[in-house]
């Protein structure tokens, strides 16, 4: 009888438990939803006026009245540039925003593996040549030609790679590699850069991380670029490596499968609310 009772009272302890539980998770889930939500409005909201600072801050440049002397121009110039990092700051919070709020959308479509490596080898050939680095690009024979995935997140991802790539690379190479990978295909940029020491080879990945502070303050950046690339590799059913030595240089590795998958696509739909 007294035995009944007991397990009654611990069944009535168990489901209190159960039901303040799930009414945290709900609390819990309700806060980080608002908090995407707040960051992504805010971000919205911040670009707005910056476009407007950055159209202005064109017209400037050309001086298209002729009456700004040199100098007047090249304050224009260091506006439009601080601008166009902010704007790249403001863009990169927002999609790790929009990829923690399950916001992102997907859009698939066969993708053509020499136009995504002509786009990119047209995007980075200046940055390389200024700063006298090589830029090759190989396609590995057996290489599927086409295969299908969203590819401005597919080029989001490469060309975080290869920006840190040129940037963290003083003399030498940058190779953008594109090679069949078991039943998907694989991209892999190689530097002959810095290389980044074994400890500090997962932590690159995290947001606003950056392998030496002293050397990022030389060379800039926001510590986002990895984090975002990682979790849209994830988004697209695949995922990122990182060879690296200390003084050599790195390889990172994208691998994605030749079909995205669709419930991937599906569960990354908005949040019923
Ligand atoms: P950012 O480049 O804006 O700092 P990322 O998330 O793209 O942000 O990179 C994070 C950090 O990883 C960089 O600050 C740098 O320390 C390190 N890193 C990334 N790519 C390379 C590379 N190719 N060579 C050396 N270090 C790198």
């Amino acid at each position: 009888e007294s035995q009944t009772q007991t397990l009654e009272a611990q069944r009535d302890d168990l489901a209190r438990t159960q039901t303040a539980l799930k009414r945290q998770a709900r609390e819990l889930e309700r806060a980080s939803r608002y908090k995407s939500e707040f960051v992504a409005n805010m971000s919205h909201e911040l670009r707005t006026p910056l476009n407007a600072l950055l159209i202005m801050s064109r017209l400037l440049i050309e001086n298209r009245t002729g009456n700004l002397s040199e100098e007047q121009i090249s304050f224009a110039r260091t506006i439009e540039g601080s601008g166009n990092d902010l704007l790249g700051l403001i863009n990169d919070i927002l999609d790790l925003s929009k990829v923690e709020a399950g916001k992102l959308d997907l859009s698939p479509e066969d993708v053509a593996v020499a136009g995504v490596v002509d786009r990119l080898r047209r995007t980075f050939e200046p940055l390389a040549t200024q700063k006298r680095v090589g830029l090759r690009v190989e396609v590995e024979a057996g290489t599927p030609e086409t295969f299908e995935t969203d590819p401005q997140r597919l080029e989001q991802v490469l060309k975080n790679f290869l920006s840190n790539a040129v940037k963290f690379t003083e003399a030498g190479e940058v190779v953008l590699k594109v090679s069949p990978a078991g039943d998907g295909i694989a991209f892999a940029v190689t530097d002959t850069g810095i290389g980044i020491a074994d400890e500090e080879q997962e932590t690159v990945f995290e947001a606003f991380r950056q392998a030496d502070g002293t050397i990022n303050r030389r060379y800039g950046g926001t510590g986002l670029g990895l984090s975002i690339s990682r979790e849209l590799a994830g988004l697209l059913g695949g995922e990122i490596r990182l060879e690296s030595r200390l003084g050599e240089g790195s390889t990172f590795t994208l691998t994605l499968p030749l079909h995205l998958d669709r419930d991937v696509v599906e569960r990354e739909q908005p949040m019923p609310m």
